[in-house]
């Protein structure tokens, strides 16, 4: 891999009559600066000023003209962490012929990805933040395929995880501080500018505590086509199904440990009756890891960012979340999350430590370790006999820290009894057949006869077609659900029917309009379309 830009050879001068006569051009999708991605020819960036320009000359264009909305707040987010005031994106606006008096510009003749990674030392934040929102932001825009080069302009240094971003393309990724060494001022031919958000499912406690995202839109077939890319870029195939089956205990090293770390691995090993390791992000390459994560049955490993792996475990293997004392499992759920995710089809089990003698405690390491010698006494006090950690914003909560960073001594009665509640025979790969699911399309051509008998009983006898691909689908069970709405009334009466049609009479009355809604349900829970409504005179 090169780190050098021009590759491909361009015409200088050309080039830069382009940018002269026609500036900078910029098309986005998306309405607010929370779902915006821009497409820009001839964006530029200043490495003095660290600022990206916007040339205007006659052929300019600018994709919405916000005005100075463009600064309330930002005209988009650069990373996917949703409307974070250090994470926004805008330009600088000049006139093309402001390039006369400026540093010759260098042309980036590769297509862009311009965005910020979030917190690129820690796994979570690189899986969840970074590399799933890149892949799917290059999948959307056919140009960015692995020729693209990555930028990355938060300004952190490579970080540990460095090897992982290298894998989505096929040229070195820039970050902000060799943009320098290229020159004063940069032009980027073409470039997309900001992140998808489409696949992150939590959100990380700045505005509220933290949790699920609100309206998830991703679901385990695309995190596995994901993991597959990675995987085959890291050239891991899956093995053999017939190979033993294991069980791996994620540990850390540095803290938050298990200190009874052998003893549990004996104990995960005779009550399943199968071999169990360890690894460890310290002891362990990344290629490793992955290699045995994705073919393990169960992954075992105390809260933290390692346990992101498990988006590499196969169907049907089974996760255990430890947490140390004092921390409800329920209110820091990023891997139950993603465990649970529809189609992930991943079983989760949390165990909480709740026995303070089990646990140790470090009040006098630093405050971002956990410390707590820096509070006033009655404070330090109130968190020591504290139970429970209350629900807190991001990020530098000193009672969250402080229980976060504890060690445990894992009772393995108790933690065997939660695996069981759960995991009733053997845990593993179960090698099932594709089980997505699929909606009923809307039921067809409806119709409904109404028939009175006397002046106040009527019928209304309704009657409907399957929807069009229930003749290509095999479906355990169908229904449907019809609602019978007297018109101009907000209520209804809601049927479950298993038939075709149906005879209504409960509370038909002669002489009156009803509205009818029908919708087909698969095994309970797949719920299709209602189709048009039906107009029904009794
Ligand atoms: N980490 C690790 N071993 C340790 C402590 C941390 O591998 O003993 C990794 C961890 O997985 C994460 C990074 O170091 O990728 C930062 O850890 P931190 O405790 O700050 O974050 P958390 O794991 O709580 O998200």
């Amino acid at each position: 891999q090169s780190q050098e830009l021009s590759q491909v050879q361009i015409d200088y001068n050309a080039a830069l009559q382009v940018l002269v006569e026609d500036g900078t051009r910029m098309v986005c999708t998306g309405r607010m600066h929370t779902d915006r991605i821009c497409r820009f020819e001839s964006l530029c960036y200043s490495t003095e000023a660290e600022e990206f320009i916007y040339f205007h000359s006659n052929s300019s264009v600018m994709l919405p003209n916000l005005g100075s909305r463009r600064f309330q707040p930002a005209l988009l987010d650069l990373s996917s962490v949703e409307d974070h005031n250090t994470q926004y994106f805008n330009f600088v606006e000049l006139p093309a012929a402001a390039l006369k008096f400026m540093p010759k510009p260098v042309f980036v003749p590769d297509i862009a990805l311009i965005t910020n990674r979030f917190n690129p030392d820690n796994l979570m934040h690189v899986f969840h933040d970074d590399l799933l929102p890149i892949y799917y932001t290059m999948q959307q825009f056919p140009d960015l395929d692995l020729e693209a080069r990555l930028f990355f302009m938060e300004g952190w240094s490579e970080g540990v995880h460095f090897d992982l971003y290298k894998l989505l393309s096929n040229k070195q990724p820039l970050l902000r501080e060799q943009l320098k060494t290229l020159g004063r001022l940069l032009c980027f031919t073409k470039s997309y500018v900001g992140l998808s958000k489409i696949t992150t499912w939590y959100q990380y406690g700045f505005v509220q505590p933290q949790g699920p995202k609100a309206n998830i839109l991703v679901s385990g077939n695309e995190i596995r086509q994901f993991t597959k890319f990675m995987m085959e870029k890291l050239n891991i195939s899956l093995e053999e199904s017939s190979s033993e089956e294991y069980i791996v205990v994620f540990s850390r090293t540095i803290n938050r440990l298990i200190l009874n770390e052998a003893e549990l691995i004996l104990a995960l090993a005779q009550e399943f009756q199968m071999k169990t390791i360890t690894v460890s992000l310290e002891e362990h390459s990344f290629s490793d890891i992955v290699r045995l994560i994705s073919n393990a049955s169960m992954l075992v490993s105390m809260h933290g960012a390692q346990l992101v792996m498990s988006l590499f475990l196969p169907r049907g293997a089974t996760v255990v979340e430890l947490f140390p004392y004092a921390i409800n499992p329920e209110h820091y759920t990023p891997y139950k999350t993603l465990a649970t995710l529809p189609g992930m089809d991943l079983q989760y089990i949390a165990w909480q430590n709740t026995d303070r003698e089990d646990t140790v405690t470090y009040p006098d390491r630093p405050w971002d370790q956990g410390g707590i010698a820096h509070l006033d006494k009655a404070e330090q006090e109130r968190i020591i006999e504290s139970t429970e950690v209350p629900r807190h914003l991001c990020c530098r909560n000193p009672e969250w820290l402080f229980r976060a960073y504890q060690d445990t001594k894992v009772d393995i009665p108790s933690l065997i009894h939660v695996i069981r509640q759960t995991v009733k025979s053997k845990p593993g790969p179960k090698k099932q057949k594709w089980s997505g699911s699929l909606y009923p399309g809307k039921v067809r051509d409806a119709k409904c006869q109404a028939s009175i008998q006397g002046t106040s009983e009527a019928k209304l006898a309704v009657s409907w077609q399957i929807p069009w691909n229930l003749k290509y689908l095999k479906v355990r069970e169908v229904k449907y659900e019809v609602w019978i709405q007297e018109q101009g009334e907000n209520t209804y009466m809601p049927y479950i029917l298993s038939h075709q049609n149906h005879t209504f009479s409960e509370n038909i009355k002669p002489f009156t309009i009803y509205l009818v809604w029908i919708r087909c349900i698969f095994n309970k829970n797949l719920l299709g379309p209602f189709a048009d409504v039906l107009l029904c005179s009794t």
